[in-house]
């Protein structure tokens, strides 16, 4: 897949041109949503401001978690909010550890809206990541929503989408009902 930009600063430029337009989240089978995102290399004010901004489309379209390249910007940076932890900012986050051990639950996502599906994961994850700060810190989730969310997460950092995990035609018909509930 190629990329749609060059480096952080193009990156953070695209940050300055979405602060101004009106929030969006990329639907599937956008493009957008399939690029390898970029590592923050300095976590600079746009960046807060960018969180403040992914929190606000989160919020306002029901999500649990969002990832940065979900709204266009191809950065390695995600929001989540499990309802149970204070809502926090994973930046650069990476899988240290699965389980091997799976376990099925139904999932959705905000780029694939109105439709969900019952989607095999590892039952346990431990990620590393960096805070708004810069500050690393490493977290562990086991048989919960957070433990599922961490995965979904950083599967958008990679341009992968949960439905990528089902069959084709799963997928067609998901993407189906996906289109008629867009166009309720
Ligand atoms: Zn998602």
């Amino acid at each position: 897949m190629q990329l749609l930009v060059s480096d952080t600063k193009s990156c953070i430029k695209i940050i300055g041109k979405r602060l101004m337009s009106t929030h969006e989240i990329l639907y599937y089978p956008d493009p957008r949503l399939r690029v390898i995102s970029h590592p923050i290399e300095k976590i600079e004010p746009d960046i807060q401001k960018l969180v403040d901004e992914m929190f606000d489309i989160m919020y306002q379209h029901g999500g649990g978690g969002l990832a940065a390249p979900q709204i266009g910007v191809p950065l390695r940076m995600t929001i989540i909010d499990d309802k149970e932890h204070k809502p926090f900012v994973l930046i650069n986050p990476e899988i240290v550890e699965l389980s091997t051990r799976k376990v099925k639950n139904e999932e959705g996502c905000l780029s694939v809206p109105g439709v969900s599906a019952e989607i095999e994961r590892p039952h346990a994850v431990k990620v590393k990541a960096l805070d708004i700060s810069g500050e690393p810190f490493e977290i562990e989730a086991s048989d919960n929503y957070l433990a599922r969310c961490l995965q979904h997460e950083i599967d958008h950092l990679y341009g992968k989408l949960y439905i990528d995990y089902l069959s084709a035609l799963k997928r067609e018909r998901l993407a189906k009902d996906m289109k008629k509930f867009l166009k309720k």
